[in-house]
């Protein structure tokens, strides 16, 4: 899946459309001390009655999430293209 890395988007800070510069969302570190995490470590040492099994429905591939900064104000805000697709998202250039 091929997308353009500037495109016409609206921007709620300038309240109009704008030029916007795309660029791909990464994850970024993990953090060790959130809240889901140190749930889970609970779960797993069992001071928590009930655990989850596998999951029963299995997604075929992932949302592709990308990131649009205003070339005016510098907001950036996220976006995501299409549906859950197996391919990954390229940027023309
Ligand atoms: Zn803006």
């Amino acid at each position: 899946m091929k997308f353009p890395n500037e495109i016409n988007a609206y921007c709620p800070k300038c309240r109009k459309k704008t030029k916007n510069k795309v660029r791909m969302a990464s994850k970024g570190r993990p953090r060790s001390s959130a809240w889901g995490n140190r749930q889970h470590e609970r779960t797993i040492m069992g001071y928590v009655g009930k655990v989850a099994g596998e999951k029963a429905v299995k997604k075929l591939g992932k949302k592709q999430k990308v990131i649009l900064e205003c070339s005016v104000c510098k907001k950036k805000q996220e976006r995501i293209i299409g549906k859950r697709t197996s391919k990954k998202l390229e940027l023309k250039s």
